[in-house]
């Protein structure tokens, strides 16, 4: 048993928090996380239940292929269907679009190839040279190095070009401070985004917003130090960004993946599904490298229709507004076998997370939600 994932300890730090949060009264203490993997921490070792009632940890906009608009996905189906293969990652494949997912859109004899990375992309096209590649490519800062270093590196073959669908978590952190309609009074920040970014990246929004940002790792124990130094610091009225994550993460981060990033890539306004537009929140090839975006070569057509299906409550829940189980569809229409929206999708998933696990406050509490 790891130290990290020892229940003795994890136990001891939820006292810790329950005590703590007894010295700031009746007010209600909300945390919010941007990170799939910190979901599945919290709902599969139950940490919710070990937190007192007035300390709530809410999901953000962490899941990659969750905030994915819906405009990306159906230019994807549409390259997939018009004379070039469309290689992304199994999670990607199975989120929901106004024209369907790229799943069903294989079914219907579009060309799909899932990928475990961008390698196996470089490798189809080298042993495949008469068919066009296109690479979408998603995720957050962590995944964004993989196609800059080829690109960097000139390893590209000439029969692969790039959709790029990338997006940045400091800009959804901020935007989610400037919701009039949602409380948040400090962040648990990502290990991973942080472990390429640097947490010094949230020092101007811990000081601009005067709130707590606290990175920690993906183990219990990680999660309640986080919370606890959240508390700590609201206590005592000293919001800083604060690095618990010493194992991995640096002040400034991985100074290579950052430059790779900076050259690859230009950071654009772009689109958040069930958020809307966000400045300065994504990345698009750099014009060096313009013969790889697959947008400058193809004028694709989009429907512009809704990006949250009918009933579907995915823009509050990506938002921490809502839990899962405050959406009707919820683990009735909506299962992580037949997604209706994109928070059912995949391993970051919040509502996928919380059908797997629970996820809620109390083992009473999630049995009377499922009556
Ligand atoms: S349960 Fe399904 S329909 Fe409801 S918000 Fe989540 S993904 Fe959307």
């Amino acid at each position: 048993m790891k130290s990290y994932q020892d229940p003795g300890i994890v136990k001891k730090l939820g006292k810790k928090i329950t005590d703590l949060a007894s010295q700031i009264g009746g007010k209600k203490v909300k945390i919010c996380h941007v990170c799939g993997t910190h979901e599945y921490t919290i709902s599969h070792w139950g940490i919710r239940s070990l937190l007192p009632s007035n300390v709530e940890v809410i999901a953000g906009p962490g899941c990659p292929v969750c905030v994915c608009p819906n405009s990306d996905i159906e230019q994807a189906i549409w390259l997939a269907k018009n004379g070039y293969t469309l290689a992304t990652f199994g999670d990607m494949s199975r989120v929901p679009s106004n024209q369907g997912s790229l799943l069903t859109a294989r079914a219907e004899g579009a060309a799909i190839q899932i990928v475990y990375s961008f390698l196996d992309v470089i490798r189809l096209a080298k042993k495949n040279p008469s068919t066009q590649y296109v690479f979408f490519s998603i995720g957050f800062e962590t995944t964004a190095p993989m196609v800059a270093i080829e690109l960097i590196n000139n390893r590209i073959p000439s029969n692969v070009s790039i959709l790029s669908s990338h997006r940045l978590v400091p800009p959804a952190m901020k935007l989610l401070l400037e919701q009039p309609d949602i409380q948040v009074d400090g962040f648990i920040a990502p290990g991973h985004v942080s472990a390429i970014t640097g947490y010094g990246l949230y020092e101007p929004i811990s000081q601009e917003h005067q709130i707590p940002i606290v990175v920690v790792g993906f183990e219990p124990a990680d999660v309640m130090f986080g919370v606890l130094e959240v508390l700590q610091q609201l206590i005592h009225n000293q919001p800083r960004t604060e690095n618990l994550y010493t194992r991995v993460v640096s002040h400034k981060g991985n100074l290579k993946a950052l430059e790779a990033i900076n050259t690859a890539y230009s950071v654009v306004d772009s689109q958040w599904r069930g958020i809307g537009m966000v400045p300065k929140s994504g990345l698009e090839l750099a014009e060096t490298y313009a013969e790889y975006n697959i947008r400058l070569k193809e004028e694709i057509p989009v429907s512009g229709g809704s990006d949250i299906p009918k009933g579907c409550r995915c823009a509050d829940v990506i938002l921490g507004k809502i839990y899962p189980r405050d959406c009707g569809l919820f683990n009735k229409k909506c299962t992580p076998e037949n997604p209706v929206g994109p928070c059912m999708v995949g391993n970051e998933g919040t509502c996928s997370i919380h059908a797997k696990y629970g996820g809620y406050f109390s083992i009473d509490e999630d049995i009377e939600s499922e009556d």
